[in-house]
């Protein structure tokens, strides 16, 4: 069983960054269940080079990669390996993170959380302002293409302390926004936190 080095709780709603050296193996947990995670990763060299859903899938030629393949960045090296996937396995690369626009386009006058706000506002901790918004690795997220090519948002399939575990392949910034989405039902309509666990 893996040690739990350290242990960053993402609570319903926000973003939580860290930097992890390469070689490094962490985990993210949902930890009620239900609850989709938008994960990010940034070369800690140089952030323009990023985890990236299209070169990715050309890299695995899948939607998404199994367990022992790497998602790529846009200069397609490895960057992040998916070890496990302790989940019923229904995750996308295909939408992109909800944003302001996102919301106001649903009918949301307020402001509104988003995994876009939470990712500019997780990277601004370690001092960037301006970053490229790739599109996510959109973990625990269930939104299947339908046989006639339009896209389900069906809610997510996870149990509570279901989790995926990834190594890092080069040192770098990850991001994990908890989606605040509440209007489509991707995560019940009732947003909770996850975790992200540092493995020892
Ligand atoms: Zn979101």
């Amino acid at each position: 069983m893996d040690r739990v080095a350290q242990c960053i709780a993402v609570p319903a709603r926000e973003g939580r960054a860290l930097r992890i050296a390469c070689g490094s193996r962490f985990r993210i947990v949902d930890v009620e269940g239900g609850q989709c995670g938008d994960l990010f990763a940034y070369a800690t060299a140089d952030i323009s080079e990023y985890a990236s859903a299209p070169h990715t899938r050309v890299h695995v030629n899948r939607l998404f990669p199994r367990p022992g393949e790497a998602f790529v960045t846009n200069r397609r090296r490895p960057i992040l390996l998916l070890e496990r996937d302790d989940s019923p396995g229904a995750h996308d690369m295909l939408v992109a993170a909800c944003d302001p626009a996102r919301y106001a386009a649903l009918g949301i006058a307020a402001w509104h959380a988003s995994c876009e706000e939470n990712l500019r506002g997780a990277m601004r901790t370690f001092g960037f302002d301006r970053i490229e918004v790739p599109q996510p690795i959109n973990l625990f997220t269930n939104i299947p293409i339908m046989e006639d090519g339009w896209l389900d948002w069906r809610p997510a399939l996870t149990q509570p302390g279901d989790s995926v575990t990834l190594r890092a392949e080069m040192d770098c910034f990850v991001v994990i926004s908890a989606c605040p989405q509440d209007i489509v039902p991707i995560n019940n309509r009732r947003p909770t936190g996850l975790a992200l666990e540092v493995l020892a």
